[in-house]
């Protein structure tokens, strides 16, 4: 699952993994701005928890789909806490 995000500083948009990669370790991979001063350190592993999370996400939501097709995972409101957790 690719988790789509934009720089605040430029306003490009980029796949969130791609601030994993050098030389954007922890900086937009469109303008090289860092996302934060003083906790790059806090930054990068917080990008790569989400990127794991989203993958695990999407994992157990495919294997679900597969091995039980009669649970049925009422997405709106996992959504809903998704979108106030990670917009701002
Ligand atoms: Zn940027």
């Amino acid at each position: 699952m690719e988790v789509a995000a934009w720089c605040g500083r430029c306003g490009q948009h980029f796949n969130l993994v791609e601030a994993l990669v050098p030389p954007h370790i922890g900086a937009c991979p469109r303008c090289g701005a860092p996302f934060s001063a003083s906790y790059t350190a806090v930054v990068v592993e917080a990008i790569r928890a989400l990127v794991v999370a989203a993958q695990a996400l999407d994992g157990a939501g495919h294997q679900l789909r597969d091995v039980a097709p009669r649970l049925h995972i009422d997405a709106t409101p996992l959504v809903a806490d998704l979108r106030a957790t990670l917009d701002h």
